[in-house]
């Protein structure tokens, strides 16, 4: 849809008309969609021109007549004007600042994978000497029930031979579900340790600008690869 400026001293241009020999709606101005610019005199009582070069020559009333910015017009015998000054400047986008991609320092990322790999190896020798504690269980009941005689005898109980055994095995049950008691807590320990150590790793091991999680992706390829793949955020490391 083309726009129309209504021109005069009633007019909807960008500027007051005061001219008395001025009309009231004098002129329009049709601005094409693109940007083509038509000049019409709406029955002015003192005429509308346009300046052709050598003068002012005045168009017919009604009729369109195409005009350019830097076409000068004439309202009457005196308002003139370039077609310009009726066109309201276009609103100018803000110009598009290259957003510059945002600058993390990552030092802290190498601190938390190192840590986080420092404690997984931590956890898994725990949990192998755990292991190892279990097969002693074995072998130590094994061994008291071997040695319930000799134990027997310090107690005085060699003549009883149930008694003894009975001593025996007691003291065998006895260790082998203490045993099992401290390597229940302890399995159960570990395993919460590691569970909280693989959670802070997935929170806190990401892309500080956007949080994308680096999924236990290798440090140093992150720093090589030096940019985040979602947000563009710039990676760098601060001199240790
Ligand atoms: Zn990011």
């Amino acid at each position: 849809m083309p726009k129309q400026i209504v021109i005069g001293r009633e007019g909807n241009q960008p500027f007051a008309l005061n001219d008395p020999k001025v009309s009231g709606r004098h002129a329009v101005l049709i601005v094409h969609e693109n940007g083509a610019l038509q000049l019409a005199d709406t029955n002015s009582t003192n005429g509308t021109f346009i300046y052709n070069g050598h003068a002012f020559a005045r168009i017919m009333p009604g009729k369109v007549y195409n005009v350019s910015p830097d076409s000068m017009i004439r309202l009457g015998p005196e308002t003139q004007f370039h077609v310009r000054r009726l066109i309201p400047k276009p609103v100018k986008d803000p110009p598009i600042s290259p957003e510059r991609p945002k600058r993390y320092d990552i030092s802290k990322l190498r601190l938390l994978y190192d840590d986080y790999h420092e404690k997984k190896i931590n956890l898994d020798s725990k949990s192998d000497s755990i292991n190892g504690m279990r097969s002693m269980i074995m072998l130590i009941s094994m061994a008291t029930g071997g040695c319930s005689g000799v134990l027997a005898d310090l107690f005085g109980l060699s003549n009883n031979k149930l008694m003894s055994t009975l001593l025996g095995v007691g003291i065998g049950l006895t260790l082998v579900i203490v045993l099992n008691y401290v390597i229940k807590s302890r399995q159960e320990k570990v395993r919460r340790d590691r569970q909280a150590n693989e959670h802070d790793f997935a929170v806190n091991y990401c892309c500080p600008g956007c949080k994308l999680p680096f999924k236990g992706k290798v440090y140093e390829n992150i720093l090589a690869e030096g940019k985040c793949p979602k947000c563009k955020a710039e990676y760098y490391e601060s001199h240790r």
